[in-house]
Parts: C-alpha cells; sequence; structure tokens
C-alpha cells in the first residue's frame, strides 16, 4: 500500500519525518484528511491536534500551533509555529497558560490584548486536549 511521507518542522527544527496511511488536521477551513494521491494543495492551519495514521491501529497526535499543511501526491509538509507530541507536552505549564489567559479574559482593564490572550488560552487547551 502507498503511504505518505510526513514531515513536521517548527521554526526550532523538525519534530516528526516517517512515513503515515493518513493525516487528519484542521485547516482554517474545516477538517481535512490526506491519504496517499491527494490533490496538491496548501492549506492554512489552525490551532489543533493533526493525527498522524499509520497502520489500522496506530496513530500519533501533535499539537500545532497555526503555521500551514502543503500536500504533493506522496508528501506532506507542516510548517508550524510550534508542534508537541504527547509526551513532550507539560500539562503543569500548559494549565498556568491556561489560568494566565483566563484572568486576563476576565479583567475589565483595557491594557490587556484580548485577542492575544485568546489565542494563549487556544494553544494551552490545545495542548492539554492532545496531551491526554
Ligand atoms: P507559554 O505561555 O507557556 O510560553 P505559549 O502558548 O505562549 O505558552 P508558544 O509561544 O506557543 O507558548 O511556544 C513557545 C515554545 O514553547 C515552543 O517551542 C513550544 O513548543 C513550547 N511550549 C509551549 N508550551 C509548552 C508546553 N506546555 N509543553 C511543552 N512545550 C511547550
Amino acid at each position: 500500500m502507498k503511504t505518505l511521507d510526513v514531515s513536521v518542522v517548527t521554526p526550532d527544527g523538525p519534530v516528526l519525518e516517517d512515513q503515515f496511511d493518513m493525516v487528519s488536521c484542521k485547516a482554517e477551513n474545516g477538517e481535512l484528511g490526506v491519504l496517499p494521491g491527494h490533490i496538491p494543495m496548501v492549506a492554512p492551519l489552525s490551532i489543533s491536534s493533526v493525527r498522524l495514521k499509520q497502520d489500522d491501529n496506530d496513530s500519533v497526535s501533535l499539537a500545532v500551533n497555526g503555521g500551514f499543511l502543503e500536500v504533493r501526491p506522496d508528501k506532506v509538509t507542516i510548517l508550524a509555529q510550534s508542534a508537541e507530541k504527547p509526551a513532550e507536552i507539560d500539562v503543569q505549564r500548559a494549565e498556568e497558560a491556561k489560568k494566565r489567559a483566563e484572568r486576563r479574559l476576565q479583567s475589565q482593564q483595557d491594557n490587556v490584548d484580548f485577542q492575544r490572550a485568546e489565542l494563549a488560552l487556544k494553544r494551552a487547551m490545545n495542548r492539554l486536549d492532545v496531551a491526554r
């Protein structure tokens, strides 16, 4: 069976490079499932998990923070601002980031950048989701 050559890269360096049967992710305009032979495309990714499926039962999830998915017929490249495997996620750090963001969103101060706090909250919740 044909597979996809998947590589995940962040500004800190490569995160993962392996063969998979399917890539599922959340692009900004919806869920996307990529199988070998998919038409070439580029899509912006949301703060979400990317699921990499190997065989029928084995799969790896990554918490990705934005970036792009590039699909070629037998190759998928994910270029993200950050990408972590479940074991790499520091749960306590993510819980603290979540609390910090929630405090900022609840505060009435006008020096708070709400959009920034919302994004931080999304990143933290996504990490907690993938770590579980
Ligand atoms: P924090 O406020 O805790 O720094 P953040 O969402 O602002 O979280 P990012 O800017 O998304 O952090 O990431 C900066 C770097 O830290 C990236 O390399 C990312 O992989 C890493 N990182 C952030 N949070 C965690 C975490 N909970 N566990 C492991 N690595 C993390």
